[in-house]
């Protein structure tokens, strides 16, 4: 559960009200433009729907109930979904859909076992090596499929005292090398709390390596700026960054820019992507997907079988076909440039491979 805790403040900044109600308050007067972009994200689907000429296409008024996961797109999202295309694979990953209120066989409010594998406030343990925190329950885009739609978020810690504990917790786990920022969108936080928690996270003596999945990147790329990739310069924890990107129409607009910066800051990148039915769903599609990539030195790394979280069973594809498409990739592109096809099973010490059509 992403529940949307932002008001908007008299100065037209996005305010959240428990994660860090004083960042952005620290200098009203400029705020960076992403967080401006961030502050006037489209909320409202008929606002969305009139902005892309597809008012007609959709019964008025258009606001089936979705909860606690209301509709959010930030504008430099919008600007790469074509107007007049109700199937716009961009638009349908963020325009909440009455399917979401069928109750879809299997698919559950914790479909990955995060809870289970909640150790303490804000950290997970799935796998050998790597613990993850839960850095925030925000994000810059709200997408349909999310797997923590219904993660209970307020739950976790959002001050700094708070999360004296959780670090006393991960200073305690003897194997773990690298430390996962996750929420949410880690990338969501402003700098100087950002900077912060890094420090804080270094000063953990055995973590090595400090991985970042965002989807900021994609979605607001003016997120990436040089005091942001000055954090991960100066920390002496190996940064990787693993953005999410599901289709070509993606990486376009001001996205290569931002993925160059993260490339040639030294940045190791990755991307996963989700298998969506009717938005990615194709070789072709995952190939130009993948070409865009490369190009911008942004390695494929996984794409996801669907995670089964109630009200995204519309986006399901049949199992055989992400290892088909996969198969497929390997022909036409250089082993380095085609992710592995996978599924997160509870329980599991790590993500299962899927390679055969056969397999389940
Ligand atoms: S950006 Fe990630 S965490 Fe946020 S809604 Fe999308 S999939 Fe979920």
């Amino acid at each position: 559960m992403i529940k949307d805790l932002r008001t908007i403040n008299k100065t037209g900044l996005i305010e959240n009200r428990t994660d860090f109600p004083a960042n952005l308050n620290e200098s009203p007067s400029a705020p960076p433009e992403w967080q401006r972009e961030l502050a006037q994200a489209i909320r409202d689907p008929a606002e969305l729907l009139r902005r892309l000429n597809l008012t007609d296409h959709f019964p008025a008024p258009w606001k089936p109930n979705v909860g606690d996961f209301p509709l959010l797109v930030p504008e430099s999202f919008l600007n790469r979904m074509e107007p007049g295309n109700p199937h716009d694979p961009l638009l349908r990953q963020v325009l909440p859909d009455r399917s979401e209120l069928a109750s879809g066989n299997g698919f559950t409010k914790d479909a990955v076992g995060d809870i289970d594998a909640l150790q303490g406030p804000g950290l997970l343990r799935k796998y050998t090596g790597r613990s993850l925190l839960i850095t925030l329950g925000q994000c810059a885009i709200h997408c349909r499929y999310c797997f923590r739609r219904h993660f209970p978020y307020e739950e976790q810690p959002r001050s700094r005292e708070e999360w004296q504990k959780t670090l006393e917790l991960l200073a305690d786990q003897p194997d773990v090398e690298e430390i996962i920022l996750s929420g949410g969108d880690p990338l969501v936080l402003n700098d100087r709390r950002l900077r912060q928690m890094v420090q804080d996270l270094a000063a953990v003596p055995r973590l090595q390596r400090i991985r970042v999945h965002t989807r900021l990147p994609i979605v607001i790329p003016s997120r990436i700026t040089e005091d942001l990739l000055g954090i991960f310069r100066e920390t002496r924890l190996q940064p990787l960054f693993v953005v999410h990107a599901n289709h070509p129409a993606e990486i376009a607009g001001e996205c290569p820019w931002s993925l160059q910066q993260l490339v040639r800051s030294g940045i190791p990148t990755l991307n996963q992507a989700v298998l969506l039915r009717g938005v990615n769903d194709t070789t072709g599609i995952q190939a130009e997907l993948c070409r865009r990539l490369i190009n911008l030195g942004v390695i494929p790394y996984y794409l996801h079988q669907l995670d089964r979280v109630q009200g995204a069973s519309h986006f399901e594809t049949e199992l055989p076909l992400g290892p088909r498409i996969v198969a497929e990739l390997k022909t036409l592109l250089p082993g380095y440039a085609v992710p592995r096809f996978v599924r997160e099973i509870p329980g599991q010490p790590s993500k299962t491979e899927i390679l055969d059509v056969s397999a389940d």
